[in-house]
């Protein structure tokens, strides 16, 4: 049979190679990166899906009475749902200032969800006068700067599981994928952080995806044989969005301090200490700090280690994400100047830093993933 022919036969038979018949690179599991190179961060869990509300109750204080608006528990996808979180934030002070006169903000926290917010906050009031208070105002130590950064809805999904609660976590997704959108069409797209990348996975359900995240913002997967040397059996594709926080972070801080908003360094013990503060609308954007401050026990900490690799090659631009063929996690994203590699999730364990029992989690990760490169996806191990 001539090769055209064949090559149509097979490009229309559901075990085509995906990406066309290109073979992509496999990380290069060796190859460090120079510094940081081991990572651990806290996803800021919570059991009921976010936090993101008008608070019922008003905060007394002698420079009158505040508002409290939350915006925090976003666990494994607050890097997704930043944006379109912070529009919702912007529609609820949208309805205050209709009733408060000259009103001005506070933010609290300057992770992904402080920032987005305040930066959403600016983008509709040019003049309003919004100021970010954090306990540290470095954001390489926030947890939003150890994220992996890829869109997908992980680990929260699970918490909306009636179809009303599925569209509340739709509408963030679509608002978010609209900003997005927004962002890519401007002239300075580029310094974000943000690209599309092809997400590829084993032919497995991806909850997260398949579940939780309408088609308009992550089209359909599609079926094929993985594009990799020794991963070859059938996966699947889906198109997503990378958005790298250590781009995007400081990129936003930036932005916020030329455009008027002030950062202030400042550590709040509990919400009555709210009440010192002079603004008089304040977005809560603690993260796992809500857990203390508003004693919330339905925060959890779900603790994760990341390994990061060296990006040697420009074809070293995919995802690898849903685990192996064994249920165990394992994912690989390329990001622009490094790989990250993950897999664990320690619920419950809110230890800072890395102690020493981590350094055989890290190794187990890298096993998974030279495992799963290597044509073996049922050798994971819990990491
Ligand atoms: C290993 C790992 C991988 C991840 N990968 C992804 C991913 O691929 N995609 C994705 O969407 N998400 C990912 N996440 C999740 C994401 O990192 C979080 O959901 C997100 O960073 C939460 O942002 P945040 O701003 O709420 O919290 P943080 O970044 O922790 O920021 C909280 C802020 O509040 C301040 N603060 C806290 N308490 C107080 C207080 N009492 N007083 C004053 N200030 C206070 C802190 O100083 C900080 O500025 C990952 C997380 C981890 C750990």
């Amino acid at each position: 049979m001539p090769a055209a022919v064949t090559r149509s036969l097979a490009d229309d038979h559901p075990a085509a190679r995906l990406r066309g018949g290109e073979i992509l690179p496999d990380p290069d599991f060796s190859l460090l990166r120079a510094s940081d190179a081991y990572l651990v961060g806290i996803r800021p869990h919570r059991e009921g899906g976010v936090c993101l509300k008008l608070d019922d109750e008003l905060i007394p204080s002698r420079h009158g009475s505040k508002f409290l608006i939350h915006n925090y528990g976003h666990g494994g996808a607050g890097i997704t749902l930043s944006f379109g979180c912070a529009s919702v934030v912007a529609d609820h002070v949208a309805t205050l200032k209709r009733e408060i006169r000259r009103p001005s903000i506070a933010v609290i926290g300057c992770g992904v969800i402080g920032l987005t917010v305040a930066a959403e906050l600016r983008r509709r009031w040019r003049n309003l006068r919004i100021t970010i208070y954090a306990k540290d105002l470095d954001v390489r130590r926030t947890t939003s700067f150890v994220a992996a950064g890829q869109f997908e809805p992980s680990g929260i999904c699970a918490e909306y599981e009636s179809e009303e609660e599925k569209k509340i976590l739709a509408d963030y997704l679509r608002r978010s994928r609209d900003r997005i959108m927004e962002l890519h069409r401007s002239s300075h797209w580029h310094t974000y952080g943000i690209a599309l990348r092809r997400d590829y996975t084993l032919d497995q359900w991806n909850g997260a995806y398949d579940e939780c995240t309408p088609h308009d913002v992550v089209p359909q997967y599609r079926s094929g044989t993985l594009p990799f040397a020794k991963l070859n059996i059938i996966g699947r594709e889906y198109r997503t969005w990378l958005i790298n926080p250590t781009i995007l972070l400081p990129q936003l801080v930036a932005e916020l301090k030329r455009s008027g908003v002030r950062l202030r360094k400042r550590q709040f013990a509990s919400r009555d200490d709210f009440a010192a503060l002079r603004e008089s609308i304040i977005v809560n954007c603690t993260g796992y700090g809500a857990k203390a401050l508003m004693n919330d026990d339905d925060v959890v900490a779900k603790r994760g280690h990341l390994v990061v690799l060296r990006r040697t090659l420009p074809k070293q631009f995919y995802f690898f994400s849903g685990g192996c063929g064994n249920r165990r996690i394992m994912y690989a994203f390329c990001r622009h100047s490094d790989i990250v590699v993950g897999g664990t999730v320690e619920t419950g364990n809110d230890t800072e830093g890395i102690i020493e029992s981590d350094r055989a989690r890290f190794d187990r990760i890298l096993a998974n993933a030279r495992a799963m490169f290597d044509g073996r996806p049922r050798d994971c191990v819990t990491a």
